[in-house]
């Protein structure tokens, strides 16, 4: 059904919102008409930080978390785990695992997972820099933390056999998790304890 709108500004408004993951056009009016309530300065300050964070948005160039310097506060920290990588998909997935306070080593962000149908190939990911930071000789283990679905399991696969010629050990996050879960819904105690249960990569496909 199409919907008529009594102004183009409200339209306008409702078509950017309703282009947001998981908002519909009813809850997109909904967010339109609350913002009309909100004081100019408000609406101004909501506008800027999404302008701010899209233009000036850095990564850290060693684990390629977000951050505003130039190496993240992880990377940075003199008291982690340098010879221990845990490989995420996102930022999320590392929020979620620093909440745990279970794991002390540092991150390696992805940026996604392999994903045909979204188009989404090893090259839009930063599997390069992860071989690179294996090579590096400083790195002793890499730990695979990415979702229990197809998808994390294809990029598991594939990160393992790009990384066959370095000298680091593969493990995996123990799949207390069932499969499809994706680790930033696991509860805290959950994904803390599949951190330090994790088990040989080679292992996790023999059984
Ligand atoms: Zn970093």
């Amino acid at each position: 059904m199409i919907q008529k709108y009594p102004s183009a500004l409200l339209e306008n408004a409702v078509n950017e919102f309703a282009k947001l993951p998981g908002i519909g056009r009813k809850t997109a009016l909904r967010l339109v008409l609350h913002s009309l309530k909100r004081t100019p300065e408000e609406v101004e300050n909501f506008g800027q930080s999404i302008i701010s964070l899209r233009n000036e948005i850095n990564y850290c160039k060693v684990c390629h978390n977000i951050c505003d310097e130039e190496v993240c506060h992880i990377c940075s920290d003199l008291s982690r785990e340098t010879a221990l990588v845990c490989v995420v998909e996102n930022i999320k997935e590392v929020m979620a695992i620093e909440n745990t306070g279970q794991f002390h080593g540092l991150y390696h962000v992805l940026g996604g997972i392999i994903s045909p149908m979204d188009g989404i190939g090893p090259s839009d990911l930063q599997i390069d820099s992860l071989v690179e930071r294996a090579q590096s000789g400083e790195v002793k283990e890499i730990i695979l933390a990415l979702s229990s679905t197809m998808e994390g399991d294809t990029t598991n696969f594939y990160i393992y056999r790009k990384l066959s010629g370095c000298d680091v050990k593969i493990s995996i996050i123990a799949r207390g998790i069932s499969i499809g879960d994706e680790i930033e819904y696991t509860d805290e105690i959950t994904l803390g304890r599949s951190i330090l249960n994790r088990i040989n990569f080679s292992d996790s496909f023999k059984l």
